[in-house]
């Protein structure tokens, strides 16, 4: 993944299957069903840079040949904490590529009208000292995000263990993430252009969780 030029907090995905993938999902004929499948594969491509910096360390083990001394992970347990709901598609492609990973939700949905995070479920493991990665496809605003690391902070998260993880970003919503946790890695699949008027990240690809979950056709 590339460091952004313009803000030292974030990496942009480079990698052709990632970028193939998001165009798929952009697409606004990709099916609910095509969408969820896309959102998982490239959680898990994602997951595979976003860990890059994962601890090891050595242990002894015998393979059928030799007693040998190899690394495995200090915290086989580190924490995936999606922000509901449409965080829910992206912690379950990095759930697949770290098993024994533990689950925190963030529940929250954003007022339309003050466009500000509502805060309507924290169920969180112990966070002392573990790996945090937080999950929202979409870092538009930056005000839920920014919320959400809150949250993280307030239950004893070590901020310094903690990473965010997007599919697409406006540079409106990685700026409020860069001026209030400047250390706090952004990775994205890409930096779109914009936020429209509704708050929405143009060209984007519309509403994440309406488009998980089938629900852009309800009142
Ligand atoms: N949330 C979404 O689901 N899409 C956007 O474009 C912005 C916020």
């Amino acid at each position: 993944m590339e460091k952004h030029p313009d803000f030292s907090n974030l990496h942009v995905a480079d990698h052709p299957l990632i970028l193939h993938k998001l165009t798929l999902m952009r697409d606004i004929a990709c099916t609910k069903v095509e969408f969820k499948a896309l959102l998982k594969e490239l959680s898990l491509l994602m997951g595979y840079e976003v860990t890059r910096s994962l601890e090891l360390k050595s242990v002894e083990i015998e393979t059928p040949v030799a007693k040998t001394t190899q690394p495995v992970l200090v915290d086989k347990t580190p924490i995936i904490a999606p922000i509901l709901r449409a965080g829910l598609g992206m912690s379950e492609g990095l759930e697949a590529l770290i098993p024994t990973a533990h689950i925190g939700h963030i529940g929250m949905y954003r007022d339309e009208e003050t466009k500000k995070p509502v805060e309507y479920l924290i169920k969180l493991p112990d966070l002392t000292g573990r790996t945090v990665i937080l999950v929202d496809p979409m870092l538009a605003t930056g005000n839920s995000a920014k919320y959400a690391l809150d949250v993280l902070v307030r239950h004893n998260a070590d901020i310094s263990k903690v990473s965010f993880m997007a599919l697409l970003a406006a540079p409106e919503g990685v700026k409020v993430l860069h001026d209030s946790y400047p250390d706090v890695p952004v990775y994205v699949a890409a930096l779109d252009e914009r936020l429209n008027e509704h708050a929405y990240i143009v060209p984007g690809l519309g509403d994440a969780g309406d488009r998980v979950f089938g629900t852009e056709d309800v009142a």
